[in-house]
């Protein structure tokens, strides 16, 4: 590009037209926009940015952004995976503190380390496909990974060894009993990837000719490749606790050897050392959000843009997420959240929406089927305000949908409202005036929530609304108000509470208006 001529990013971002940009609001625009300044993609960028001052021109502008600049392009036009991330982030704070106040279950007593963390912890992470972050409360703190490992296993095994040969070693049904569950299928092999059994299996797939140091290092260096950053830490205590309490792992691994279901030559001593040690690594709820990331990414790191997992690796994982990896709640978090996920007893749930985001969640009380308390009520309210349930696209639903520009939202909101008023549901009225939606907005019979709330007789979310200071007389396609609705449904406490707010408003217009004509002095004076 020659020197002269400014890249329609810079004109974007130069509003007054003055030929020069602030570094804070380039800066800013990403921040809003979700990107996060250790982003890997955008460290050459901000370094420069920072390097050249408090204002920038077209051609330094040009110069600097050689890379990064169609991520920066993205997310300045909005056409990043969630456009509104501010939007989001703020309604995922409130889910946040609502689901705080929860304070049921109980830490994992079977490993003695896990009962001694420190319970009243809760972090939220989401990282999207585009890399856009959020972290709340304790989402930096470190936990070991525990079954959360399960699907990284499994994939593991699948990029090393394809689908025939790991599915000659392991079944894909639910098994109906617990995670640790002294029991293999007909076949006698374990019954799915998500369970002990099945994730020793795994395990014994992995590298069983090197080793072991290797084959931890293998462990750890590709958790960093689906983290985008280091490799994890390790929690020593932790192994040694999960080795000293292991008999019924120990079991599994003899029961699975007795009727050969283990690879020719498989040294199960040296399988459950490193099972024990890949549920021993430690990850943070970040970290994790951004492996659940590159699975809804198709098994490329969105920070990186490298790919960990192909395609099919990731399609066969959530498959089996999906059907296994809540433990003996699977059936009915599909059912009811419809999200690829996977929980351990360390408390951390691992949940991917494909082609929008991973998120993680981490309280380390559990409940008795061993997920996270808060972690599966986030979940599930997460899934009650926007539509990431599998099959939400199939229904006409009045969840937002973060993954359209304002106008998208703004119309789900307008949806959402008048239903809501329909109903009479306050509740749902104030959590959309919370996220900053009009009252007043119409439907495409020129329907507003008043109308709805008039016609149904709801006289609270009558007053509610005029409250919001709404158009009290809005005609709707065929000319009605929603006086004239409550009228004619016979709704007469309805009326008389427009009535007498219509004509509050209009003396209220008509001495604004008296008052305009006696203190401003008349054109012709
Ligand atoms: N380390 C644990 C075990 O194999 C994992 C338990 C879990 O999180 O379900 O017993």
């Amino acid at each position: 590009m020659s020197a002269n001529v400014v890249h329609p990013v810079f004109r974007a971002l130069d509003e007054t037209g003055g030929g020069k940009v602030s570094v804070t609001e380039i800066l800013s625009r990403l921040d809003q926009a979700g990107l996060p300044n250790d982003d890997p993609r955008l460290a050459a960028l901000t370094d420069g940015l920072r390097r050249n001052g408090s204002e920038i021109d077209g051609a330094t502008f040009d110069r600097l952004s050689q890379s990064g600049r169609r991520l920066l392009e993205r997310a300045v036009r909005q056409e990043l995976v969630l456009p509104s991330f501010g939007d989001f982030s703020a309604t995922v704070s409130r889910i946040y503190e609502a689901t705080l106040r929860n304070e049921g279950g109980a830490l994992a007593q079977y490993i003695p380390q896990l009962a001694r963390v420190d319970p009243d912890q809760f972090g939220v992470a989401v990282c999207t496909i585009d890399g856009q972050r959020l972290s709340l409360g304790d989402a930096a703190e470190p936990f070991s990974f525990q079954s959360s490992c399960k699907p990284l296993l499994y994939s593991a095994a699948l990029e090393l060894h394809g689908e025939a040969r790991v599915h000659d070693h392991i079944g894909r049904e639910p098994s109906g009993q617990s995670f640790n569950e002294l029991t293999l299928n007909k076949a006698s092999r374990p019954h799915n990837p998500m369970i002990n059994a099945g994730a020793i299996m795994s395990t014994s797939l992995l590298h069983a000719d090197w080793p072991m140091a290797d084959r931890f290092d293998y462990l750890t260096s590709l958790i960093g490749n689906l983290t985008g950053g280091r490799r994890p830490g390790f929690n020593n205590a932790i192994y040694h606790s999960e080795r000293e309490t292991a008999d019924r792992n120990f079991a599994l691994a003899h029961y699975m050897r007795e009727v050969r279901a283990f690879p020719e030559g498989t040294d199960i001593l040296a399988t459950l050392d490193l099972y024990f040690a890949a549920c021993s690594i430690e990850t943070t709820a970040q970290q994790m959000a951004t492996i659940a990331a590159t699975y809804a990414n198709g098994g490329v790191c969105p920070p990186t843009g490298e790919r960990v997992f192909s395609g099919d690796t990731v399609k066969n994982c959530l498959s089996m997420m999906n059907a296994c990896g809540m433990y003996d709640y699977s059936g009915e978090f599909a059912f009811r959240v419809g999200m690829p996920a996977k929980s351990g007893v360390c408390g951390a749930i691992m949940a991917v929406v494909p082609n929008v985001m991973g998120i993680a969640v981490w309280s380390p009380h559990i409940d008795q089927n061993g997920n996270s308390v808060r972690g599966v009520e986030f979940l599930h309210r997460l899934v009650e305000t926007f539509n990431f349930h599998n099959y939400d696209s199939l229904v006409e639903t009045r969840k937002l949908d973060p993954r359209h520009r304002r106008k998208t939202i703004e119309s789900n909101a307008t949806f959402s409202a008048i239903h809501a008023a329909s109903c009479g549901d306050i509740d749902e009225l104030k959590r959309l005036v919370a996220y900053g939606h009009t009252m007043d907005s119409a439907d495409y019979d020129g329907r507003t929530p008043l109308h709805l709330a008039a016609a149904e007789g709801h006289d609270t979310a009558v007053a509610f609304l005029i409250r919001q200071g709404v158009d009290l007389a809005p005609e709707d396609r065929w000319g009605n108000t929603p006086i004239e609705d409550a009228k004619r449904h016979g709704h007469r406490t309805v009326a008389a509470l427009i009535r007498r707010e219509s004509g509050e408003a209009s003396s209220r217009q008509s001495s604004d208006r008296e008052n305009a004509s006696t203190s401003k002095p008349s054109k012709a004076a």
